[in-house]
């Protein structure tokens, strides 16, 4: 077992670090304001900056735009723009998306997208939840009826993040409504200024409006939209959750890690009720902890990311990725609010504003990731189930 990293992706790294100190994610205008909460908003102009980069496609086939390295090449990339905070929300979605086209795509749809997605110009999301539909898909209730050369969509999506600024939309929708129900289900590739989309963006518990919901009335979508084979979308729905599952959160270890060392660098400059707080043995054993947990996610990266690179199935290691980083983002976001004490809900212009306010946006928004791309109760079913082979519950 060799822990290091190749000559390559050590290249790949130095150039991604000195990207960031030459021109700062932050100084990138965002579209959701993100408040710095560690993987970064989402921002247009810096998605099309890694675009330029041939960042956002770095293990995508060179045929399609792609620079054809390796995942690991992806990965310490990945990981270093989320150490810098940068805005990778914007282009997550169309990660996922992507793998789908990549996998199940036909010619046509990979020369149209692939290219277009690689160099940023267009951004996406996933509608999959509806408001009777989340950790159950089976029940989805959106409507694809067969009309000529199009498919005509009619139904509700909920909760897609992004999708008021999205240009493009995954969909699944139900195609054969007698079909069993796992049959039934296809996705499409749907275009968000199709006459009939109506977006109206939500505002999270943090504050930020940083998902929507969609309703589809007659939508017409071609045939050649269709993602995948008909009635056989819930596979490639599992393909690009299963990827999305760890690349959403294998980046948070690197932005955590940053907070981590912001906190340190608070404690050991502040003092309350004149006591220094680097003196105090129970704050310094939380970080320590903290620090150790962080290292735990570190590693559960690896192995996946690892896993990834060997072209194997991470159909379990993504959901332990997954659930370690989302209940540990939470424990942190708690931490800081410990450590800040009660100056974390001030609001001032002093150096540590910036710290505050991150860490009362991270304990509010850190709430919805362990619901987002699968509850971490479902993870742990699927952890019982193909991890430790247990039946079905
Ligand atoms: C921040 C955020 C971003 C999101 N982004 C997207 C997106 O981009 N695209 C998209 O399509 N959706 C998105 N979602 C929706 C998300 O995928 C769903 O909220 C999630 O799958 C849960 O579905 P639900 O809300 O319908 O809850 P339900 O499925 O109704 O679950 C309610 C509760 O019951 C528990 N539960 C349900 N079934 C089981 C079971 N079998 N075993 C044990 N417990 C169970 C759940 O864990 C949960 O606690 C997002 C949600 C959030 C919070």
């Amino acid at each position: 077992m060799d822990f290091r990293f190749s000559d390559e992706e050590e290249k790949l790294r130095a150039e991604v670090r000195d990207f960031c100190e030459k021109e700062p994610p932050e100084t990138f205008p965002c579209e959701i304001e993100d408040e710095g909460y560690g993987f970064g908003g989402w921002s247009r102009a810096f998605t099309k900056r890694l675009g330029e980069k041939g960042w956002l496609a770095i293990a995508w086939p060179k045929e399609y735009g792609g620079l054809g390295r390796t995942i690991m090449e992806r990965y310490v990339a990945a990981e270093e723009l989320a150490y810098h905070r940068a805005p990778q929300y914007g282009h997550l979605f169309g990660d996922a998306v992507g793998a789908g086209i990549v996998t199940y795509g036909t010619e046509e749809q990979k020369k149209e997208f692939l290219p277009q997605m690689a160099r940023g110009d267009i951004l996406w999301a996933t509608g999959l939840s509806e408001p009777g539909a989340g950790s159950d898909m089976l029940n989805t209730a959106t409507r694809a009826v067969k009309d000529g050369d199009d498919y005509v969509l009619n139904g509700q999506k909920i909760w897609p993040t992004g999708a008021h600024l999205a240009d493009w939309c995954l969909i699944l929708a139900r195609t054969d409504p007698d079909a069993p129900k796992a049959r039934g289900l296809s996705t499409f590739l749907i275009d968000m200024r199709s006459p009939g989309v109506v977006v109206n963006p939500i505002i999270d518990m943090a504050g930020a409006e940083s998902f929507a919901e969609i309703f589809l009335e007659d939508v017409r979508v071609p045939k050649r939209l269709l993602l995948g084979q008909e009635n056989r979308g819930l596979p490639l729905v599992f393909g690009c959750l299963e990827g999305d599952r760890f690349w959403g959160r294998c980046l948070r270890h690197a932005g955590s890690k940053k907070d981590l060392e912001e906190l340190v660098e608070y404690i050991n400059q502040s003092s309350y009720d004149g006591r220094r707080l680097k003196d105090d043995q129970v704050l310094r054993d939380t970080l320590a902890e903290i620090a150790i947990e962080l290292e735990v996610s570190r590693m559960l990266n690896y192995k996946a990311a690892w896993l990834l690179n060997q072209g194997a199935s991470i159909s379990w290691e993504s959901s332990v990725v997954k659930v370690f980083a989302d209940e540990l983002g939470q424990r942190i976001a708690h931490v800081g609010l410990q450590v800040l004490g009660p100056e974390a809900q001030i609001r001032d212009n002093s150096r540590w504003a910036r710290l505050r306010k991150r860490f009362t946006f991270l304990y509010n928004f850190n709430r919805g990731l362990s619901l987002a791309g699968g509850t971490s109760e479902i993870q742990r079913n699927t952890i019982a189930l193909r991890g430790l082979g247990l039946p079905r519950s």
